[in-house]
């Protein structure tokens, strides 16, 4: 028996005769790993879901190495937001507020904002970065606004999210290349492949499985799909990141922090709970630089 995946996976897809390749992306218990982690606002955890899709869904169409991002910082609330994925297919994310979110929460509202999408190993130094204009009040036109811009396309996104899941769909002209007279003129396809996108509301987009929604929406349209690509919850955190993090903080916040704890350094990842715990000789030990054994301190 075929198992259709319709929780956590990204579809890619081509409407081969209009000329327009796309990509829809459903997150179900990858997304509520990451709303449950904290007691989020209604807009703020609508607005980390639309964000982890969208991190899935830019994925979709590049070649690339390590992960891809959108991070979003402002002055007010949200004061931080974080979605990634990783090449893997690993997802997370997490938002940070302290003041009372706005409902609705306008990316253009918001007091200097600042949106990045990062592409890449942080680590080895190789990245993409570019920013995100926020001249509109949602995540998708924001990043519309960003295909056109960057990649002189335009692309038609639709994003959503509630307490259950999370969604995205992407669609983008394909280069034009002339000569294939299978295609018919490229500027009324991409207008019908548009109004087609238009009649998708947000719930329709969360309820329904992702094959039955392109069937839905594109029937009269040839639809080659891709093999599906599961997508799952997956943190980066590692002993050794946090351990880079305590060498990086230098000699005199560590004795701090463990003079504070008893002789004992405790981490907790923000994103998956992960608890890591450093003693007096793991701290001397990665301050040292890993060398010789520490000496006893104390
Ligand atoms: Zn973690």
């Amino acid at each position: 028996m075929e198992t259709v995946l319709v929780d956590d996976v990204l579809h890619r897809f081509l409407l081969e005769g209009a000329g327009v390749r796309g990509v829809l992306v459903r997150l179900g218990p990858a997304w509520r790993e990451v709303a449950g982690r904290s007691d989020y606002p209604a807009p703020l955890r609508a607005l980390l879901g639309e964000a982890l899709a969208a991190s899935a869904l830019l994925t979709g169409n590049i070649k690339f190495e390590g992960a891809l991002s959108i991070e979003l910082k402002s002055a007010g609330a949200p004061h931080l937001l974080f979605a990634e994925s990783t090449d893997q297919g690993r997802l997370r994310g997490l938002a940070r507020w302290h003041d009372e979110v706005a409902d609705p929460l306008r990316l253009d509202a918001l007091a200097q904002a600042v949106m990045a999408i990062t592409i890449g190993h942080a680590e080895r130094g190789q990245r993409y970065q570019g920013l995100v204009e926020l001249q509109h009040a949602d995540l998708a036109g924001a990043l519309e606004n960003y295909f056109r811009q960057s990649e002189q396309l335009p692309a038609k996104i639709v994003l959503a999210a509630d307490g259950e899941h999370a969604a995205g769909l992407i669609l983008q002209k394909l280069p034009g290349e002339g000569g294939h007279d299978a295609v018919e003129d490229d500027a009324d396809a991409w207008t019908r492949i548009e109004h087609l996108t238009a009649t998708l509301g947000a719930a329709e987009l969360l309820a329904t499985p992702p094959e039955q929604l392109l069937y839905r929406l594109y029937h009269e349209e040839s639809v080659r799909l891709f093999e599906p690509r599961p997508l799952a919850f997956g943190c980066s955190c590692s002993r050794e990141r946090v351990e880079a993090m305590l060498r990086s903080l230098g000699r005199d916040e560590v004795e701090a922090a463990l003079a504070a704890r008893d002789g004992e350094i405790e981490v907790i990842c923000e994103f998956c709970a992960q608890r890591y715990t450093f003693d007096r000789i793991d701290a001397e030990h990665l301050l040292g630089g890993g060398g010789a054994a520490a000496p006893t301190v104390q």
